[in-house]
């Protein structure tokens, strides 16, 4: 199969004309991806353009027609097949669709050290095209372990992706992780195409090693590198801001998972939290920002088809020390994507697939232009984060002070350490808590717990009162 590529002169269309299809070749489905308009070129055959799908598979071209799947065959004709460029949320219905198939294997639970890491990502890149993606070391921790670099694509517009900054927040690895063998895997369909053709992507998937291997937020050195913009006291801040220099990204993507939140005044969790980070204390705009906010709104847009009302907007206030602010001031449209929670998720895969599924529709939305035309107030409407929520709740339970004095309240446990999960849980709020909601909700109606176990702050053993 041989195909030209030229723009078209409508904005933001990129056509694909195939000609000379060779019906002998064998294949398996290679395009179901591919949507288009299809006109065959059998003058004998009336067939109205129709938006189709279309297969290869076993030698011979199905078209499916997709509002009724009903399919054509072609056996012994030329077809053209004109593509008209997927639009930016059907590429991430597509792209929902395939998550399952592309998913990797890394480890049972989203906390994995480094070497597992390295492990699978070079399972996955190891037979690929070397002129494809190119693997190189970033730099090294404060312990020595090596931070990896993946670039793919070929443009001289760039974008820089970095995940794990905080070694405990791993949700957004994964997804690259997914990306990447999508990208691998898919690289001759059109969406990819396009996205390899138009950026090149820069990926560190994990630039907290030391902080990873050890489940927690911090550098091996105690310090917040989200602090640590200015003054870089970390090898790991240098080995960022020097690439932010030495790539000139036009656009970033700050990977991180946050604290248990909810959205706005609602008793939704938060799936997804969005930043157009600030550059300076008045939250002014400029260009660069602008775009960010454009970029933002994408994501927000493919999220609201997901998980509505579960999106939320990230604290905006100019924080001088973090990356994201440096980066919007250092000239990279950046975008923070937070990712957040979901009931019966401890493992987050399906904020995992939310990622996946958001950073390569907004990659495909920079590649095309098409992100320019998403209007930036859907990502300025959404509603802040509030932290209106538990991990776990156990409501209406009776606390016995003594002397016959029983007050009913609800107790609010904390298992959350940063952004991770440890034992043992705390009790960390008491009383009336209708506003909350709960990872998990217990009802204790007509249950009684002596008010000397219910001390705040400390470790509390709910599951033998409340199991
Ligand atoms: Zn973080």
């Amino acid at each position: 199969m041989s195909h030209t590529k030229t723009r078209a002169g409508q904005k933001n269309i990129l056509r694909l004309k195939y000609t000379k299809i060779d019906l002998g070749m064998q294949g398996s489905c290679q395009s179901s991806s591919l949507i288009g308009r299809v006109r065959p070129l059998f003058r004998s055959l009336e067939f109205s353009p129709v938006y189709a799908r279309q297969c290869l598979y076993r030698g011979r071209i199905f078209l499916y027609c997709t509002p009724c799947y009903m399919s054509i065959r072609f056996t012994d004709f030329l077809v053209e097949l004109v593509e008209i460029e997927m639009d930016v949320q059907l590429f991430a219905r597509e792209l929902e669709r395939q998550h399952s198939v592309v998913r990797a294997e890394i480890a049972p639970t989203r906390h994995f050290s480094p070497d597992i890491l390295h492990r699978t990502l070079n399972n996955i890149l190891n037979d690929v095209d070397q002129r494809l993606v190119a693997v190189t070391m970033a730099g090294t921790s404060f312990e020595g372990e090596t931070i990896r670099l993946i670039r793919i694509g070929k443009s001289n517009l760039s974008v820089l992706l970095w995940s794990q900054m905080h070694g405990d927040e791993s949700t957004a690895t994964m997804a690259i992780v997914d990306i990447l063998r999508y990208l691998t895997m898919r690289k001759d369909d059109p969406p990819v195409r396009a996205i390899l053709s138009s950026l090149t992507l820069h990926f560190l998937p994990m630039l907290n090693p030391d902080g990873a291997a050890r489940c927690q937020r911090r550098t091996a050195q105690g310090i917040d590198m989200n602090r640590d913009a200015l003054a870089l006291q970390t090898p790991e801040a240098r080995i960022l801001k020097n690439l932010q220099q030495t790539l000139k990204p036009t656009f970033g993507f700050n990977l991180h998972d946050q604290e248990l939140s909810t959205v706005g005044t609602s008793k939704e969790l938060a799936a997804i939290a969005l930043l157009a980070p600030a550059f300076d204390p008045l939250k002014s705009e400029n260009d660069v920002r602008t775009r960010a906010k454009h970029l933002a709104s994408v994501f927000a847009e493919i999220m609201k088809e997901r998980v509505p009302g579960k999106i939320a907007r990230y604290d905006d206030s100019f924080e001088p020390r973090a990356f994201g602010d440096n980066m919007q001031q250092w000239g990279t449209s950046t975008l923070l994507v937070e990712s957040g929670h979901a009931m019966n998720d401890p493992q987050k895969e399906s904020i995992r697939r939310l990622n996946f599924v958001g950073i390569l529709s907004s990659l495909y939305a920079i590649a095309t232009g098409a992100y320019q035309s998403f209007d930036i107030s859907s990502y300025e409407r959404l509603p802040f984060n509030t932290k209106k929520a538990y991990d776990v709740i156990i409501r209406n339970v009776k606390a016995d002070y003594g002397r016959g004095r029983l007050t009913e309240v609800d107790l609010g446990v904390s298992y959350q350490i940063d952004t991770h999960s440890e034992m043992p849980p705390r009790l960390v709020d008491l009383g009336d808590l209708s506003t909350f909601v709960g990872l998990k909700e217990i009802d204790a109606s007509g249950k009684t717990v002596p008010a000397s176990v219910l001390f705040l702050g400390n470790a509390f053993d709910w599951e033998k009162y409340f199991s």
